[in-house]
């Protein structure tokens, strides 16, 4: 049996279709950026997480960078967040000249533990981009009373948790801008590249439409200094199609997670992984389904299941404070020990809204005879 990491195959056959179709609407309008699909997702986006407005962008990338410059972000300024996360986090940061301050992350959640966000506030500090990490949101609570108290704007980095909640509010409409990714392997993926920032506020939803067009609101009149980073219409087509079984594809990944909570403790494996932890008082939309096991066991696992046909992975196996790029930044290993340990002792198994049954027994029972017979 083969059983990748996630797999968009098993998704197409059902929607097809109608994907063609809508393709097919976009070819005969030729109108190609920024038209009437792009503005319906955009509607139905910002509905969906229940924000007033929501602006697209050419990636989840982009829309951190744009919701920095939106928010005044630049030279001299910091930046806390989470240094176990997808380089773009801090990558935004970075670019705009700022500082990225790193927090270490709470164990659990392995989102950034948001006790530890006050002591790293400086004179200097602007922003926060908290990161709901694989699909379950960040404390938020905390987290936006100490923002309040310092002035200081959060942005949320919601690219792995479009739908997730933090007492029932989503994922993205929580802090000054969220924002979205649509990279296909995303839990709402486009046929490419595509992105998009939700906001409440007025003012960032005005300046976020000019700066994805350089700035401008009048045509050649360049009032910011903005980029180039507009939604294409063909992935707005795509993506609006699919936004409308988010919701099921949701509570299938839901109900595969817990199949395999139900599995580990079946095959007796509790003593050798943790399985991901969920708030109570959050709804986690397991973009990534990530276990623990023993640091010493970690790749020896991901050899035996990848020469099994079992898909896995590692997000991340470097944390951002020790990569080369930001080696500016004057980081070393033992900085920050428990993002570091669940860099070395995570594994990603797959899970998409198709997955089978059959296939996840397989998963499992794959993960017992490794540590049945080498342990
Ligand atoms: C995917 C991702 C991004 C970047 O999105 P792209 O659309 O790939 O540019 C940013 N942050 C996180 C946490 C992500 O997972």
């Amino acid at each position: 049996m083969n059983v990748p990491l996630f797999d968009l195959k098993a998704q197409y056959p059902a929607i097809g279709d109608e994907l063609r179709h809508v393709a097919g609407r976009v070819f005969d309008s030729q109108q190609f950026v920024l038209g009437a699909e792009g503005q319906a997702l955009e509607e139905e986006i910002a509905r969906y997480c229940q924000t007033k407005f929501a602006i697209g962008c050419a990636s989840g990338s982009d829309a951190l960078l744009l919701a920095l410059m939106s928010g005044g972000i630049g030279e001299g300024d910091e930046v806390i967040t989470t240094s176990f996360t997808f380089f773009a986090t801090a990558a935004a940061i970075s670019r705009l000249g700022a500082r990225p301050v790193f927090v270490e992350i709470d164990e659990r959640t392995f989102n950034m533990d948001v006790e530890r966000v006050e002591a790293a506030i400086s004179q200097r500090t602007k922003a926060i981009i908290a990161v709901h990490l694989y699909g379950q949101c960040v404390d938020m609570n905390p987290l936006l009373e100490i923002a309040a108290k310092h002035g200081i704007q959060i942005i949320e980095d919601a690219a792995q948790a479009i739908g997730a909640e933090d007492r029932g509010r989503r994922a993205g409409s929580m802090g000054a801008i969220g924002c979205l990714s649509f990279y296909p392997s995303k839990n709402l993926g486009a046929a490419g590249d595509a992105g998009m920032l939700v906001t409440n506020d007025e003012d960032h939803a005005r300046r976020l439409r000019m700066l994805r067009v350089h700035g401008e609101e009048k045509k050649y009149q360049h009032d910011l200094l903005g980029i180039n980073s507009r939604l294409d219409e063909l992935q707005a087509a795509v993506l609006r199609v699919k936004l409308r079984h988010l919701e099921d594809w949701t509570h299938a990944r839901q109900r595969k997670a817990q199949q395999y909570e139900l599995k580990f403790i079946d095959a007796g494996l509790s003593e050798h992984l943790i399985a991901p932890y969920s708030r109570s008082d959050g709804r986690h939309v397991f973009h990534l389904f990530v276990i623990r096991v023993p640091a010493d066991r970690r790749d020896e696992l991901q050899e035996y299941l990848s020469a099994h046909g079992v898909g896995n992975g590692v997000y991340y196996p470097v944390p951002l404070h020790l990569q080369k790029c930001f080696a500016y930044l004057g980081h070393k290993k033992g900085d920050l020990p428990l993002t570091e340990s669940a860099a070395a002792e995570t594994v990603a198994l797959p899970i998409y809204p198709e997955l089978t049954d059959a296939q996840q027994d397989y998963v499992v029972s794959n993960i017992a005879s490794f540590f049945k017979n080498k342990s």
